[in-house]
């Protein structure tokens, strides 16, 4: 076996407690298709993990839609307002504006989020001179929290996630909650639909390439949708009219919080989920996604650090605790598509990081070892994503199939993409061609689809 000169058995151990091996994943993807199947089924889905929720949009758009729709983006990082011109022909123009969603509204009281959304509503289409212009504007919710959806337009929220837990929310019905705060304020829109950023994903890439089967997200959270036969969704209750399909949002950042994911977890996973305001869900996400994986890394590190395994030349900085490495969140996510940018043996990007992070002039050994965590961790990461996407690829079926992807985690990370389709190739039936399609908008564009559909307007 290949050795890096660098590596004592301790590390090697701490690196390789990361590795899951191809058997070990495609023994993960009976599991997760067996848990898609208990979110799919009515007798079953109450107590799912992976909730598997019909999305009520069962068409994808060709191309030829055509309307001027307004779109808010909620669920991760950023908080969106868009004002999207569908001019058919696959042409979009995209106005947009990013606003901020402050820390104590994201635990705040749900009715004050909700009034905040509709200032910031306001506030853009003021700024666009659509404001109390005499229409009425259809207007699509990117809401990227797990729902069990009623219909098109009525979504009940099932639990917060990715840092948000609003009081006053869960159960309830967002569509009309943000209806009631864009209604209070007297604007001139009117919420037709709501969708989450697969949807959203999948609808966008769809809109340029027909053969978009799939949405996935990597961003903040991970999460995946597609689109699934009508006979295979026993918990269905609309109509049975061609076509016969839906768009299922699996909601798989859940899958493994029954347990059934504990052979593949580490310690650093254990530690990360216990910290965490969510311990005990979304457990697949916490082992994937961008809110975790750099604290995965720093973990890693301290460990390494605490028995006296990195950092020697360094007794005195890294006794510093203030220095970031000490602190939750101090490593981030992109510091580790910074580090895997480094090739061969100058490490220029490493040392930056650490220097950021509080450790002045590492040694080589130092950079090399840090480098081999962060790879460790964004490959695991990005197989157990791969072997996912497999699943629904596999169950799919088609001969060919595209994925439409969205989220910093796939787009910024140097080998993100790599890592996912090196393992898809062995997971993937041998009959069926498939592509990952990096989405731009997705989420916004996505929804403003789906709400010119629901209105008809093409
Ligand atoms: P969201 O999913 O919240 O809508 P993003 O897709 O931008 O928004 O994802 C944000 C997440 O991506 C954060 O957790 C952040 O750590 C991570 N991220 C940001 N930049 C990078 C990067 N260069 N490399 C890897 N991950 C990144």
């Amino acid at each position: 076996r290949h050795r890096h000169p660098e590596l004592n058995d301790q590390i090697e151990k701490v690196l390789d407690s990361l590795k899951i091996s191809d058997e070990q994943l495609i023994h993960m993807m009976h599991i997760l298709e067996e848990e898609m199947n208990a979110g799919l089924s009515p007798v079953t889905h109450k107590k799912a993990s992976v909730k598997m929720f019909p999305t009520y949009v069962r068409n994808i758009p060709n191309g030829t839609e055509v309307g001027q729709v307004l779109a808010l983006d909620l669920g991760g990082t950023n908080f969106r307002v868009l004002l999207i011109d569908l001019h058919g022909n696959s042409k979009i123009e995209l106005t947009s504006k990013i606003f901020v969603i402050p820390q104590s509204t994201m635990i705040g009281d749900g009715k004050h989020l909700f009034r905040h959304l509709a200032e910031c509503l306001e506030e853009f289409m003021q700024k666009e001179n659509i404001l109390n212009s005499g229409t009425c504007y259809p207007l699509g919710f990117t809401f990227s929290f797990p729902c069990q959806q009623e219909s098109l337009a009525s979504a009940r929220l099932t639990a917060w996630t990715k840092g948000f837990s609003c009081s006053g929310v869960v159960n309830e019905d967002v569509v009309k909650l943000l209806q009631e705060a864009i209604n209070e304020k007297g604007i001139n829109a009117k919420c037709v639909s709501l969708v989450n950023d697969t949807v959203g994903t999948l609808m966008a890439c769809a809109y340029k390439d027909p053969s978009t089967a799939i949405g996935l997200i990597l961003g903040t959270g991970t999460n995946a949708c597609y689109i699934e036969s009508l006979d295979r969704v026993g918990t269905w209750n609309g109509d049975y009219n061609e076509p016969k399909q839906v768009i299922i949002n699996t909601e798989w950042g859940a899958f493994g919080d029954n347990g059934r994911l504990k052979h593949l977890r580490t310690k650093y996973d254990e530690e990360i989920d216990i910290s965490s305001i969510n311990p005990g869900k979304q457990i697949f996400e916490k082992m994937i996604s961008g809110m975790y994986m750099g604290e995965i890394v720093r973990l890693i590190i301290l460990d390494l650090l605490q028995h006296e395994l990195l950092f020697l030349g360094h007794r005195d900085t890294y006794s510093d605790y203030k220095a970031a490495l000490y602190n939750r969140g101090g490593f981030y996510t992109k510091f580790v598509s910074t580090v895997e940018t480094d090739e061969g043996i100058k490490f220029s990007n490493t040392r930056r990081v650490l220097e950021d992070i509080g450790i002045q002039n590492p040694t080589y050994d130092d950079c090399a070892i840090v480098q081999h965590i962060c790879r460790q961790v964004s490959k695991r990461a990005a197989r157990l994503a791969g072997a996912g996407l497999a699943v629904l690829i596999n169950r799919i079926g088609k001969s060919n199939i595209t994925a439409g992807v969205d989220g910093s985690l796939y787009r910024f990370h140097p080998r993100f993409k790599r890592n996912m389709e090196r393992c898809m190739e062995t997971l993937v039936n041998k009959d069926i061609k498939f592509k990952l399609t990096l989405s731009d908008d997705g989420s916004g564009k996505g929804a403003a689809m789906v709400a010119c559909v629901a209105e008809r307007i093409f």
